[in-house]
């Protein structure tokens, strides 16, 4: 579980604001303050829990629906059949820095291909 103090309970508790492009019982999904594409939107459950490593076999629910509200977000705005890109860091190594679970959904141009920090 994350504690309910993150960034991110603060955007849904709407304690300080984020520009909200979708919103459910069981999400909410917001741009990033810092876009790494010209489409950088995150996608972050109601439910508390903290890394990818906290989810729970009954809890894979949780991530099978961000990604089917990415995909609908990206069919809505016109880039599902030019392509984007879905992501979840999980701890350090994998750049995680707020400790809620997220999925990030990027797009708006090629993102070329992903690989490890420092290799070309
Ligand atoms: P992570 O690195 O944990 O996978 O992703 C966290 C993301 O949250 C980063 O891409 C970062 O730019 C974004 N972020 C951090 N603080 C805020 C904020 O206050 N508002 C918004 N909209 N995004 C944030």
């Amino acid at each position: 579980m994350s504690s309910n103090d993150t960034i991110f309970h603060k955007i849904m508790r709407r304690e300080i604001p984020a520009d909200i492009v979708y919103e459910d019982e069981h999400m909410i999904a917001f741009r990033d303050i810092a876009p790494q594409a010209p489409v950088h939107v995150l996608f972050v459950p109601k439910v508390d829990i903290a890394t990818l490593d906290d989810l729970q076999p009954s809890q894979a629910g949780v991530v099978g629906r961000l990604a089917v509200a990415a995909a609908d977000y990206a069919r809505r705005e016109g880039f599902a059949e030019s392509g984007y890109r879905i992501v979840m860091n999980c701890n350090d190594d994998g750049g995680q820095t707020v400790f809620q679970i997220h999925l990030h959904l990027l797009a708006g141009a090629p993102l070329g291909h992903f690989g490890v920090a420092g290799r070309s």
